[in-house]
């Protein structure tokens, strides 16, 4: 029997496309599970629901200044990590209502 000296590197291939594929699968399946936590979190905030844990009424509250203290500020859904990069983070004290944040439709 002759020996096809490509054969190894054809089946390291195979198994490289097979581990490339694992991590795409992976990573796909953790942007549908980041998207359905973001979803589920911006539903809970707009729902007459008070989430069971502490963390869960703070990030709903911080969600709802965004809405209805000011549209400017807190534009994090699920944390707020990009409104300290941002500095659209403040204590809500600390900032004035906007004008605006509640008007749907502006003429
Ligand atoms: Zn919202």
């Amino acid at each position: 029997m002759v020996r096809d000296p490509r054969r190894g590197a054809h089946a390291r291939d195979l198994l490289r496309d097979h581990s490339e594929l694992e991590r795409e699968r992976g990573a796909a399946a953790g942007q549908r599970l980041g998207l359905l936590w973001y979803e589920w979190v911006h539903y809970v905030a707009h729902i007459p629901y008070v989430p069971k844990t502490a963390f869960g009424r703070w990030i709903k509250k911080y969600h709802l200044w965004h809405h209805y203290k000011n549209e400017r500020m807190w534009f994090g859904v699920t944390n707020p990590s990009m409104d300290f990069v941002g500095r659209t983070y403040a204590r809500v004290d600390d900032v004035e209502r906007s004008g605006s944040t509640r008007v749907l439709f502006p003429k």
